[in-house]
């Protein structure tokens, strides 16, 4: 008789199988911080974006799950592929459906639970990252207004990409955000793709992660062409970076946990109008530059400061040294000696041995 026994991480779970396969499930209450241990680190580990999608599919398996099915690909990878028309019916685009407005929820803070687990990416649900790059603009209060998303910078049509697959809730031209395109997740996510230049999707299509959803511009005034993207559940604005590192393009994690304490009423807010994305943007245009021109003055005189230490020079005391015949000697004056050596007036006596700088 066989009889193998695991202890996990230190957390008092003892399993046992036997020939009976016989499973003692443990009765010991856990901590939140040992529960976590024993769920897969697969969940808490970053996933890299797609990148352009140039594989074949070989085959397609039928699945015992209606309109699932395993495509095989000619780079001897394997992915589930759900039948658009199928998954376009999921339940989480039942709930305040709205094509024309940005804001479709009314749900209170207070109904929220306080932990909200949200799987971000599965074996179902890719992942790819919008545009690649350093957020300009980040979310949270920026100039006294409140910024419900990040600014990527990004060159006037460059493709915007869906990050996950879901339904296209709405895309048209949104006062406040230009060209604009919503996509509801089935985990009840959305994310908002604004100021595009040209929008490729339409509302109740179904997108795949890596869709390119428009192209990214700037709608309205010309303020630097960036792409504004939200993420929101249950019409909550929270902080992207805290699911996408942009720089490097990866989720930071498959299973996200949104916690209410980080959200509050004005979460909800929906921009009413261009000029404040607008005054942002320029806002931190102008706060960059003059962050810029400030690092380019103290580089300058860090500069000449080492240049000038690069070129000092230096003199001993000997007997019979004065402050004039030095001066004579090094080609320079008094009061630019003083000036050099701290605490050295034309009055002072000249200690025999100390060294002072004449250059
Ligand atoms: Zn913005």
């Amino acid at each position: 008789m066989t009889r193998l026994r695991y202890f996990f991480c230190g957390a008092a779970l003892l399993l046992t199988l036997s020939a009976g396969a016989q499973v003692v499930l443990p009765r010991t209450k856990m901590t939140l911080r040992e529960a976590e241990k024993l769920v897969p680190r697969l969940m808490s580990q970053p996933v890299p974006s797609l990148g352009d999608m140039s594989t074949e599919v070989l085959d397609t398996l039928e699945t015992q799950t209606p309109g699932v099915s395993i495509l095989l690909m000619a780079d001897n990878t394997w992915h589930f592929w759900r039948d658009p028309a199928v998954a376009v019916k999921g339940e989480a685009f039942k709930e305040a459906w709205n094509t024309e407005y940005a804001s479709s929820y009314n749900v209170p803070l207070a109904a929220l639970p306080d932990r909200i687990n949200i799987w971000v990416c599965d074996r179902n649900n890719q992942y790819r990252c919008p545009n690649r790059t350093r957020v300009y603009s980040p979310f949270g209060t920026r100039h006294h207004r409140r910024h419900q998303g990040v600014d990527l910078p990004l060159p006037k049509g460059t493709p915007v990409y869906a990050a996950f697959s879901g339904k296209v809730r709405l895309s048209k031209y949104y006062r406040g955000y230009g060209n604009l395109v919503i996509i509801r997740h089935e985990n009840g996510l959305e994310t908002y793709y604004a100021h595009l230049s040209e929008r490729k999707v339409e509302s109740g299509q179904w997108v795949e992660a890596g869709t390119v959803v428009g192209l990214g511009g700037s709608t309205g005034r010309s303020s630097g062409s960036h792409l504004h993207f939200e993420t929101r559940f249950k019409g909550y604005a929270f902080d992207p970076q805290w699911l996408i590192d942009f720089e490097t393009g990866t989720l930071r994690h498959r299973l996200f946990v949104l916690k209410k304490s980080h959200l509050d009423e004005n979460s909800r807010y929906v921009p009413e109008s261009e000029e404040e994305e607008v005054a942002i943007y320029l806002a931190d245009t102008r706060e960059k530059a003059v962050a810029d021109s400030l690092a380019a003055v103290r580089k300058a005189a860090e500069e000449k400061a080492a240049r000038e230490a690069a070129a000092a020079r230096y003199h001993t005391i000997r007997s019979g040294d004065t402050l004039s015949s030095l001066a004579r000697r090094y080609g320079t004056s008094i009061s630019a000696i003083c000036k050099l050596n701290p605490g050295l007036t034309p009055k002072t006596t000249l200690r025999l041995g100390r060294k002072i700088r004449v250059k």
